[in-house]
């Protein structure tokens, strides 16, 4: 979540404008054969590294060869059915289609000397395929892109949405979508993917979202139908650790990825799987009591983690976040309070900090490490690394261009 509104999910269209029943992924299953549950950030394990079962479908497999070449490539044909476990004759057949579907190209012969035929090599076509993505986490300015299937952007586009409500604010992003779309020009856009903030279900339903006032809007559901394209919404603190995952290489073993903007958000992999809840609501902990005598909250309580970890709080905290003091100690100290439960609780490995306007310092790090180190068991917090986001300003769009690639294609 960003500003003071809670957390939510990832959520996708479960029927898109073409009429998908399930998560639309690359080419039908064949006729007769089980659809397989197709691997998505919601609830289901991220990354399955085997090939599919007896009566698990083609689509998997397809999924499988594309997430191996996304993040393993240039692989000749028998590197893949080493890593994937599927037959020599399986991979060329898949092969051959995705390359058909402008998915997957040749690249050339191995250049390394070995000995006979040099192998072809072959990676994702990223280039013959567009996604759209959306980020509203800033709900003064809503930023878009249109990227390649690896994220890289294509052409950019922001909308002024600072005040625009209901139906309005939904017609800007309408809008911008559709702008956005054009821009792609020839190149066809696979699906839009957008970051928003408030609890979003798993059907991408924005449940609520206070800025912009929605309540129970199917905005998955609604732009789909509006721009002819398989839509997904996600909430925004979610997606950023989508993001890390996808296109920061941070493991899914136990990630928490804590966005600092107006307010304090945070999404949460565990164990390769992106914890939603019950309501849609998990990784809402900007709100956790983090101090008995603190500051007066937007939430009207006192003490809670945002007073002291937020972009306003670290402004205030100016040159002192600096280098080490009393003062930087006293934040850490408040950060452990809520942090360092939620890190034994989950055996968190990763804490990374989203921070679009660069005001966590390494002091502050060190500072919450430290205080985190001292209220966990060894094992713990010797499992645990503390940093930025390598991502800065981009994780919310390239987390809504996860999302799509998930959906769309497997590839997480
Ligand atoms: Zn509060």
């Amino acid at each position: 979540m960003s500003g003071s509104e809670a957390s939510g999910a990832p959520g996708q269209t479960r029927s898109g404008p073409q009429g998908q029943t399930s998560p639309a992924t690359p080419g039908a299953a064949s006729p007769g054969t089980a659809t397989a549950p197709t691997p998505g950030p919601v609830g289901v394990a991220l990354r399955p590294t085997a090939k599919a079962l007896p009566g698990q479908s083609r689509t998997h497999n397809k999924a499988l060869v594309l997430r191996t070449l996304f993040h393993d490539s240039p692989l000749s044909r028998a590197d893949l059915a080493r890593r994937t476990k599927l037959t020599r004759v399986s991979i060329s057949d898949l092969i051959a289609e995705l390359i058909e579907a402008g998915l997957v190209e040749e690249l050339g012969p191995r250049t390394e000397s070995r000995i006979g035929k040099p192998a072809a090599l072959l990676g994702l076509d990223a280039a013959k395929s567009a996604i759209v993505a959306i980020d509203l986490s800033n709900t003064e300015t809503a930023h878009g892109a249109v990227l390649n299937l690896r994220g890289e952007p294509l052409a950019k586009r922001k909308v002024a949405i600072g005040g625009a409500t209901g139906q309005q604010a939904l017609t800007k992003v309408s809008n911008l979508a559709k702008q956005l779309i054009s821009q792609a020009k020839s190149t066809p856009v696979i699906g839009l993917g957008v970051a928003s903030p408030g609890i979003v279900t798993q059907t991408g339903t924005v449940e609520f979202a206070t800025d912009f006032e929605w309540r129970h809007l199917p905005l998955a559901e609604h732009l789909a139908k509006c721009l002819g394209i398989p839509c997904h919404v996600g909430n925004d603190a979610n997606l950023r650790a989508l993001a890390e995952f996808t296109f920061g290489g941070a493991s899914a073993a136990g990630l928490m990825v804590i966005t600092i903007e107006r307010g304090l958000g945070a999404g949460i992999l565990l164990d390769g799987v992106l914890l939603q809840g019950r309501s849609f609501a998990a990784g809402e902990i900007g709100h956790l009591s983090a101090m008995v005598d603190g500051d007066r909250c937007v939430c009207g309580r006192y003490g809670c983690l945002e007073t002291v970890l937020s972009k306003p709080a670290l402004q205030a905290l100016g040159t002192a976040a600096a280098t080490a003091n009393p003062q930087l100690d006293a934040v850490g100290q408040a950060a452990a309070v809520v942090l360092a439960p939620i890190a034994s609780a989950l055996n968190l490995t990763d804490l990374v900090f989203c921070d679009p306007s660069g005001l966590v310092t390494q002091a502050l790090l060190d500072a919450i490490g430290q205080a985190i180190a001292a209220r966990v068991l060894p094992t713990i917090s010797a499992d645990l690394t503390i940093r930025i986001s390598t991502l800065g300003g981009k994780a919310a769009l390239l987390g809504a261009t996860a999302l799509v690639l998930s959906e769309e294609l497997g590839i997480t």
